[in-house]
Order: structure tokens, then sequence, then C-alpha cells
């Protein structure tokens, strides 16, 4: 048993190590269990990179969900956009934002998907994809600048919500204005 400073407490570097201490370390040939060895011939606390890796490989969302996600525009846009999430089947958008890197936000939002997000964006989209389903990423306005993207991004929440999508946005704003679209639904 190692000592804790803290009892019960185990951080995300203490899973990791552990995960990896189950692998013999490629690098400096310590056994399954043992502590690496540092240049200095004493025992690490860390794990060697090469070791870590084995205990964690890389979760990549693109070797599941590569052929089920769709963008709909330029996904190499340059410059500040506002997108929508869609699941391509029901016409249903999910979700809104804005983004200075497109493909990037694209990239994060799958693979935070993937790695089990509590996001509701996130969950979302994981319900679609790891059904089978495919999602459209849809570029819905370029703009000129960031400000421009964040008042685009609300009017498309406007729109959007008043033609019944059901949005997952979080932003209060956004949620003001969904608000507003469902009372007046009601009345
Ligand atoms: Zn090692």
């Amino acid at each position: 048993m190692r000592k804790r400073k803290e009892a019960d407490r185990t951080t995300g570097a203490d899973k990791y190590r552990e995960a990896a201490r189950a692998f013999a370390c490629p690098t400096c040939g310590a056994g399954i269990g043992q502590s690496c060895i540092g240049a200095n011939g004493k025992g690490r606390v860390s794990v060697h990179q090469a070791r870590g890796d084995l205990g964690r490989p890389r979760v990549r969302y693109e070797n599941a969900w590569a052929s089920q996600i769709e963008v709909v525009g330029d996904m190499h846009v340059e410059g500040y956009v506002t997108y929508g999430i869609r699941h391509k089947a029901t016409g249903q958008f999910g979700y809104v934002g804005q983004t200075g890197h497109f493909s990037k936000r694209i990239r994060s939002h799958a693979s935070g998907a993937y790695r089990g997000s509590k996001k509701r964006v996130a969950c979302g989209l994981r319900d679609i994809l790891s059904a089978g389903g495919t999602v459209e990423f849809l570029l819905l306005e370029r703009c000129e600048n960031e400000a421009q993207s964040l008042v685009m991004e609300a009017k498309w929440v406007g729109i959007l919500a008043t033609e019944g999508h059901s949005l997952t946005n979080r932003w209060l704003d956004h949620q003001r204005i969904i608000r507003e679209v469902q009372d007046l639904d009601v009345l």
C-alpha cells in the first residue's frame, strides 16, 4: 500500500499511474507493479510516458464515429462562425454555438461526447452517435468578428426554438430566448 498525504483521495494522476503500472515499462524496464526507475537509479513517483500510454490508450472518437459526423458548409472556414448541430435523420437541431475555429470545435464536441462529458450538448451527441445515427454540424453564419457571431448565435437560437427545435443551450440569454418562444406558443 502506498501512503497518501490525504486519506481516501485518489487523484487523476494516481489512477493514471496505477493503470500504467499494470504494464512493464518499455522505457526503464520496471516490472509490473514496480515503480519506474529514474536517471539516478532510484524509483520515481511518475511513470514514464510510454508506460503511461499503455495504461491509457488514447480514446479517439474518430475511430468509432468518423463516418457518422458530417459537416454542412466549409469546415475549414477562417474566422468566427455561428453553427448548429442537427440529428440528420430527424432534422432536429439540438444546439447552436459560435466559435473562431469551426473544425477544432467540431472535434472538441465529438471528443467530449466520446469521452463521456456530462454537458447536455455532449449527452445529446452521444445518444445519437452511439445508437449509430449521424450528426450534422451546419455552418449557419460566417461572421466578421466574435461579437457578431454571438449576436447571430442568439438570433439562431430564436429562429430554431420558434421552429420547435428543442435546444440544449445553457446560456441564460439563450434560455430566456427559448422560454419566450415557448411562452408565445402557449398563448
Ligand atoms: Zn519506466
